[in-house]
C-alpha cells in the first residue's frame, strides 16, 4: 500500500512538473538573421542551405564559448561575428547601401548582469561593428558613439579596420540601383511591409538580414546584441533601432535578453526591447507573453518585424509578424535548431 501511494505521488509530481515546464528544454542561446517577406516559394534550395549553414555555424560558435565557461557577452559577440562576416546578412559584409552608395552600420550590445551597454552608429570602416559596440561599453565611459568618432575609437581600441569597399556585395549594390531607379525619393525598407506598400514605400528588392543574438551563460548572466546595415537607400545619416539600447537591444538578468529586427522607426517609437523587459519585471509576464504583447503593439502602429528573447531560466520567444524570420536556438545540451518560415 505504501509503495502504491509513493508511486501515485511520483506520477502526480512528474505530471505537474512537466506541465509547469520545470523540465522544459533549457535554451542557452537564440539568434536571428532578420525578418521580412521571406517565402519558401522565392528561395532556392542552395540559398536556403547557405542560410541554414550560416545560422548553425553562428549558434555553434556561441555554444562552444558558453560550454567553455565563457561569459554570455563572448558568446553573443562570437555568434554575431559569424553573421557579420557572411555576405548573406545585412550586417558587416553584406550590409545594405545608403542612398549615397555607402555602407553605414549600426550595432549595440548589453550586459544583463551589470546593465552596462555600448553602441555605435553610422560606422563605415569597422569590420565587426558588434565588437566596436562592446569596446564602447567596456573601454569607454560612454554608451554610444557615432560616425568618424566611433571609427577612430575602434581603431585605437585595436579592432580590425577595413577599407569601406570590403562591405560591398554585388547583390546589395543592385538592390540600391533598383531602389533608386524605382523611387529616388523614398527609402526602401530592407524588410517587407504592408504599411510601407500602402505608403508607397515598397520593398522591391526583398533584402533581409539584420542580425542579433542573446545568450545565457553558466553563471546565469544574460547578454544581447544586434548588428545591421539598416535599410537600403537610407538618407541623411538615418539611424534605426539596432544601436538604440531599449529599442533594438536590451538585457537584464532580472528579466531577459532581447534583440529586434524590423522597421526600425516603429521599434524606436515602441521602445520594444525595454518594453518586453519592463512587462516581465513590473507585471510578472512570461517572456512569451511580454514579447507577443509588444509585437502586437508594433503591428498595430503599422510596423513589422520580429524579436528574439531569452529569459534567465532559459525560456525562449521568437514572435514575428512578417512572412518569415531567419532564426535559431541552441539548448543546454547542444541541440541546434534553425527555422526560416512561419
Ligand atoms: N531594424 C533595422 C533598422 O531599422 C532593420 C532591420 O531589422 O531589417 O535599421
Amino acid at each position: 500500500m505504501k509503495v502504491k501511494t509513493f508511486k501515485t505521488g511520483l506520477v502526480i509530481l512528474l505530471t505537474s512538473a512537466c506541465m509547469s515546464g520545470v523540465w522544459a528544454q533549457k535554451y542557452v542561446m537564440v539568434i536571428h538573421g532578420g525578418a521580412g517577406t521571406i517565402l519558401k516559394s522565392t528561395m532556392t534550395p542552395e540559398k536556403e542551405k547557405a542560410y541554414r549553414a550560416a545560422l548553425s555555424a553562428a549558434l555553434q560558435k556561441g555554444y562552444t564559448a558558453l560550454k567553455a565557461g565563457k561569459p554570455s557577452l563572448d558568446a553573443v559577440e562570437a555568434a554575431i561575428h559569424v553573421l557579420e562576416d557572411s555576405p548573406l546578412f545585412n550586417a558587416g559584409k553584406g550590409a545594405v547601401f545608403t542612398h549615397d552608395g555607402r555602407n553605414e552600420m549600426d550595432a549595440s550590445i548589453m550586459n544583463g548582469k551589470t546593465l552596462e551597454a555600448g553602441a555605435v552608429a553610422g560606422v563605415t570602416t569597422v569590420r565587426n561593428p558588434i565588437s566596436a559596440a562592446r569596446a564602447v561599453m567596456e573601454r569607454s565611459e560612454h554608451v554610444m558613439m557615432v560616425g568618424q568618432g566611433a571609427e577612430k575609437f575602434a581603431k585605437e581600441a585595436g579592432l580590425t579596420i577595413v577599407d569601406p569597399s570590403y562591405f560591398r556585395t554585388e547583390e546589395r549594390w543592385q538592390g540600391l540601383q533598383k531602389a533608386i531607379k524605382e523611387d529616388s525619393t523614398k527609402s526602401v525598407l530592407d524588410h517587407g511591409s504592408k504599411k510601407a506598400v500602402l505608403l508607397g514605400i515598397k520593398n522591391r528588392d526583398n533584402k533581409f538580414g539584420t542580425v542579433g543574438a542573446v545568450a545565457l551563460d553558466k553563471d546565469g548572466n544574460l547578454a544581447a546584441g544586434t548588428s545591421t546595415g539598416g535599410m537600403t537607400n537610407k538618407k541623411y545619416g538615418r539611424v534605426g533601432d539596432a544601436p538604440i539600447i531599449g529599442a533594438g537591444t536590451y538585457a537584464n538578468n532580472a528579466t531577459a535578453g532581447i534583440s529586434c529586427t524590423g522597421w526600425g522607426e516603429f521599434y524606436i517609437r515602441s521602445v520594444v526591447a525595454h518594453d518586453i523587459s519592463a512587462l516581465m519585471e513590473y507585471r510578472g509576464l512570461s517572456v512569451a507573453e511580454a514579447s507577443k504583447l509588444v509585437m502586437d503593439k508594433v503591428g498595430k502602429l503599422g510596423g513589422d518585424g520580429g524579436v528574439i528573447a531569452l529569459d534567465r531560466k532559459g525560456n525562449v520567444a521568437m514572435p514575428f509578424n512578417t512572412e518569415g524570420m531567419y532564426r535559431g536556438t541552441v539548448t543546454d545540451d547542444g541541440k541546434i535548431s534553425v527555422e526560416i518560415y512561419k
